[in-house]
């Protein structure tokens, strides 16, 4: 948990801001690899466990390494406070759970990660928070009409993993403020370096850090930021968990206490505390390692990533393409209003043979690596319908814009003509 206050440019961030060393300390940030902190005095432990004062105590809730690197990815995406946590999945069951209970209801667009997907509908439901779930292309009209009395937060991501739909955020935004209820957006595969959700309207963004800034596919981890614009208090009877008294914390009541940075302060010393889904701080210097090249990364990714589209879609074997950089794709035009710098890595397309072929063709990359991952360094492929997504029903995967031939192509930073070149050769295999 941070605060942010610099004002450099996006680039500077990336190296600069989180550990900020005065005189005679160490240069690069150090991993505080220690559970505990010791204090000399047992008044000012216990001030601290009341929220009075702020320091560090166990690391299960805050560590100087973490909160470090939550600092700059606070700084990156515009916001007032950031955590991170074990897993992008531990960040979305985080953000959500912080202000819903058992009893409420969420509203989610149904192309998110497979992940989050099976988190919100079914292992949220078993906690008795019920979701429902829109086509993230649907009306004003459409979306306005899911809400409900106790709905607590609509959840969507910038750029669906893997279907790629490119969220129009200031219609989700606009939906969702007009009930009185925040916008939570998974930024993962946008970065904050081609989207910042919080200037067209989003109030928490998620990550799975996993992905492009950790970037070298080493590091399971997530992050929570709030921009701290949505208003609680204003609406403090939808918002009880954050707006009347916590028994479990001597009868704080977060957002008078501790105003914008009321939603972080209860997600750490509340759900933290209690779910113990913290990050480990070696991680953490891993990740924040990655931050710093995430703008140069995520532009030769972009860059990368629309070379192999435009060789894609001119193969007379391949059956479609779908990446938003590209001028032929439906969300190009959405694509150019939130990230007019870039989309991300990743490509979706289908063979002509469909999807009885897909595994042969596969089979035949040489670079390009099947592993159940994106958005690192390393071109990679998956097959959604055979991996990620195995669990879904093909009615399910079609609502998730996940057609059943979907390739998934994570374009890496490697020489874009490599990438070419091994696609061309393992196409040559399907007649
Ligand atoms: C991978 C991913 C997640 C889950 O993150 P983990 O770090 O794997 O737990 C959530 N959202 C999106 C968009 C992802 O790509």
């Amino acid at each position: 948990m941070s605060k942010s206050t610099d004002q450099y440019a996006i680039e500077t961030k990336c190296i600069q801001s989180g550990y900020r060393p005065t005189n005679g300390q160490p240069r690069v940030l150090p991993i505080y690899q220690s559970t505990t902190f010791k204090y000399d005095s047992s008044d000012q432990m216990g001030r601290l466990f009341d929220l009075e004062e702020e320091g560090y105590f166990y690391s299960r809730l805050q560590n100087p390494t973490n909160d470090a690197v939550a600092a700059k990815i606070c700084d990156l995406e515009g916001g007032v406070g950031a955590m991170l946590t074990s897993s992008g999945q531990a960040a979305n069951y985080f953000a959500v759970f912080n202000i819903c209970e058992a009893g409420d209801h969420v509203i989610m667009s149904s192309s998110v990660y497979g992940g989050t997907f099976n988190l919100l509908t079914v292992t949220m439901k078993k906690m008795g928070v019920n979701c429902s779930v829109v086509d993230p292309d649907a009306s004003l009209e459409e979306i306005n009409a899911l809400f409900r009395e106790n709905t607590k937060c609509v959840m969507a991501e910038t750029i669906a993993n893997p279907a790629l739909v490119v969220l129009d955020i200031e219609k989700f935004a606009t939906a969702a403020h007009s009930h009185g209820v925040p916008l939570i957006v998974d930024n993962t595969f946008a970065t904050p370096i081609n989207c910042r959700p919080f200037e067209f309207g989003a109030d928490i963004v998620t990550h799975s850090t996993t992905k492009y800034m950790d970037g070298h596919a080493s590091t399971i981890g997530g992050a929570i930021v709030d921009s701290g614009n949505f208003d609680w208090l204003a609406h403090a009877e939808k918002y009880p968990g954050l707006c009347r008294p916590d028994d479990s914390y001597h009868g704080i009541v977060y957002a008078e206490r501790f105003g914008k940075m009321a939603y972080i302060q209860k997600a750490t010393a509340q759900l933290m505390r209690d779910l113990g889904s913290i990050q480990s701080p070696q991680n953490a210097f891993i990740i924040n390692l990655g931050l710093e090249t995430l703008h140069l990364r995520v532009a030769r990714h972009c860059e990368n990533a629309l070379k192999v589209a435009e060789y894609l879609e001119q193969n007379e074997k391949v059956a479609w393409v779908n990446y938003p950089g590209l001028k032929s794709s439906k969300y190009h035009e959405l694509a150019q209003k939130y990230m007019p710098n870039g989309t991300c890595g990743v490509i979706s397309f289908g063979l002509k043979g469909g999807r009885a072929i897909t595994s042969d063709f596969m089979d035949h990359l040489k670079l390009a690596a099947i592993v159940t991952h994106v958005a690192d360094a390393r071109t990679c492929v998956l097959h959604p319908a055979s991996h990620t997504h195995r669990q879904m029903s093909d009615e399910q995967l079609i609502e998730a814009g996940v057609a059943p031939d979907l390739i998934r192509f994570s374009v890496g930073i490697e020489n874009a003509n490599d990438i070419i070149a091994d696609l061309e050769q393992a196409l040559t295999y399907i007649k």
